[in-house]
């Protein structure tokens, strides 16, 4: 997006700016990670910065500045500042598509998503309007999936396609917040469903009681043509792999997280982009220096329990930090690169990381391997 063809720049209002005490410009610097400082010994980008309030064309813009700054590179500043994504133009349009009630609706969502957005763009409601585009396939309903799923539905997802074969039950309800005492019994999708509509009659949410047995299964769900797989399922034990393959295959980004008693995590990936699941899966197999006897596996290692140890906060927060992903691979907001696994330890949260390795060429899934 070029500067001079937005209507009337302005910074983006969330970002705060200042002048520092040795008189740099430091705009959005509140937020590790977005801001910036400038260097400003003649005072001009401050003036620019001031003329930037939305109430001017670019030539206006300019016009204030090189009225008392002649010869400054403005124009130039101004691009750059639009180049970062401190830049929205206040006079863009709002797409069509979102009708007044789903303006305001979203109206603090995509205030948020401006702030953390770096892409230069004709509106700031561009990314709410790449949103209701999208198409989310969403396995497993469960405490992470149904986190998921609210999280979608509620921000503007598009369509989301809710595939889960399981019954509610009373131990599920300790964490499993979209449902209630009355839908015991009852079949997952069809419960979350119907809460799901509820909650916003604008996203086209649908379901099919379904059991994943294979590969097959997914690539026959995946041919529906959906923008994003979220993959909150563990069982059949192989499913994230069969998903890893499946979405390589149908150049889809997708996303997984888990958690095993209080470490949380998920994992962004796309097609062609980074490492892919099993990469990183294997390779944290071979850091983790258990020192495992002959024949034994971490998965083999996972405690054989008829209950199930999980509570609201491991399932919730695991189903929020998917939600997060998602929207960003979605709307480009923030711009994360897949292929990255992100941990929270819920009794360590100093230890908690973020993982990121390059594609291994001996990956059986995205490398070289014959
Ligand atoms: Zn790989």
């Amino acid at each position: 997006m070029r500067a001079e063809e937005m209507l009337r720049p302005r910074i983006k209002p969330e970002h705060g700016r200042y002048v520092t005490v040795d008189g740099n410009v430091r705009i959005g610097a509140t937020v590790h990670g977005l801001g910036v400082e400038i260097e400003d010994p003649d005072g001009w980008v401050w003036v620019l910065i001031g003329a930037l309030d939305g109430t001017r064309s670019p030539d206006e813009v300019l016009d204030v500045v090189l009225s008392d700054y002649p010869g400054v590179p403005a124009a130039d500043a101004m691009q750059q500042l639009s180049d970062a994504g401190f830049l929205e133009d206040a006079g863009g349009p709002v797409p069509a598509e979102l009708s007044k009630r789903e303006q305001e609706r979203y109206s603090r969502g995509v205030a948020f998503l401006r702030w953390i957005d770096q892409t230069a763009r004709a509106s700031s409601w561009d990314v709410q309007h790449r949103l209701r585009r999208s198409r989310v396939l969403l396995i497993g309903v469960g405490g992470v999936g149904g986190a998921v799923a609210q999280g979608l539905v509620a921000s503007g997802v598009g369509q989301l396609h809710c595939v889960d074969s399981d019954t509610v039950e009373l131990s599920n309800l300790n964490r499993q917040i979209l449902f209630r005492e009355s839908d015991i019994g009852k079949a997952k999708v069809d419960v979350a469903v119907t809460h799901l509509r509820e909650l916003n009659s604008d996203v086209r949410v649908t379901s099919e009681q379904r059991r994943i047995t294979g590969p097959a299964d997914l690539a026959e769900l995946l041919q529906s043509g959906y923008d994003l797989l979220a993959l909150c399922a563990d069982q059949p034990r192989s499913i994230r792999r069969w998903a890893n393959r499946e979405c390589l295959a149908a150049g889809l980004p997708w996303v997984v997280g888990g958690y095993h008693g209080p470490i949380v995590s998920g994992s962004l990936h796309g097609p062609g982009q980074g490492a892919c699941w099993e990469c990183l899966h294997d390779h944290e197999a071979e850091q983790a220096e258990m020192r495992l006897p002959p024949e034994t596996t971490l998965e083999s290692l996972a405690p054989r329990l008829p209950w199930h140890p999980v509570n609201v906060v491991s399932a919730s927060l695991t189903g929020t930090l998917l939600t997060h992903f998602a929207l960003a691979a979605l709307t480009g907001a923030p711009p994360f690169e897949p292929g990255f696994r992100y941990e929270v330890n819920l009794v360590r949260l100093d230890a908690s990381v973020s993982e990121r390795i390059t594609p291994r060429p001996e990956c059986p899934v995205c490398g070289n391997a014959p």
